[in-house]
């Protein structure tokens, strides 16, 4: 049965230039890219995304680390991939959350490290089941940026809602 998984390549990946690695690794899953696109992390959405860590004493940390302030670069890259076992195949290819403990040829395995401030950068996220996958794919996404019909939508009139659009030419 298809399945949806949420990928985040996180600041470090990025800082790293490490974008076209991670697609490769991922693309050996034959899943498909149904959505994908950069993200300013703002801490309301890194607390939301991270809540179920509120408690753990790294919960601090990895707020910044998720929002880009400990490498300079305040983005990350959300994708959804699709398809068969998503999230296992998504997982095993991403490797133990510890990079240390992760196996060497995963993606943590060979790109992660902990800092001597003892944060694991391990460079993805991935979902860890399918309801964490649907509660952060709705987090991340509109039903509109994703090119397949994933979840229920209904349709709402949004009055006075400002909203950027590009400036043409008259
Ligand atoms: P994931 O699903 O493998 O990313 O693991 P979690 O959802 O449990 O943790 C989220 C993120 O918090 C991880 O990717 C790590 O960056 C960080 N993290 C998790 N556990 C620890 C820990 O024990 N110590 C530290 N320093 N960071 C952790």
């Amino acid at each position: 049965m298809g399945q949806a998984v949420l990928i985040l390549i996180k600041p470090d990946g990025l800082k790293k230039s490490l974008t076209g690695n991670i697609l490769t690794r991922l693309s050996e899953t034959k899943l498909e890219i149904v959505a994908a696109k950069m993200v300013r992390v703002s801490q309301t959405l890194a607390e939301e995304h991270y809540k179920h860590l509120k408690d753990k004493p790294f919960f601090g940390e990895i707020i910044k680390y998720l929002q880009g302030d400990l490498h300079d670069r305040k983005k990350v890259m959300a994708l959804v991939y699709w398809g068969n076992n998503a999230i296992t195949k998504c997982r095993d290819l991403a490797g133990a959350t510890n990079p240390e403990e992760a196996e060497s040829t995963s993606i943590r395995g060979s790109y992660g490290r902990i800092t001597t401030n003892g944060v694991y950068e391990n460079v993805v996220h991935v979902s860890s089941n399918v309801t964490e996958a649907e509660r952060e794919i709705k987090l991340w996404f509109t039903p509109n940026e994703i090119i397949v019909d994933l979840y229920a939508t209904k349709n709402v009139v949004q009055k006075e809602f400002p909203n950027k659009v590009w400036v043409t030419e008259a």
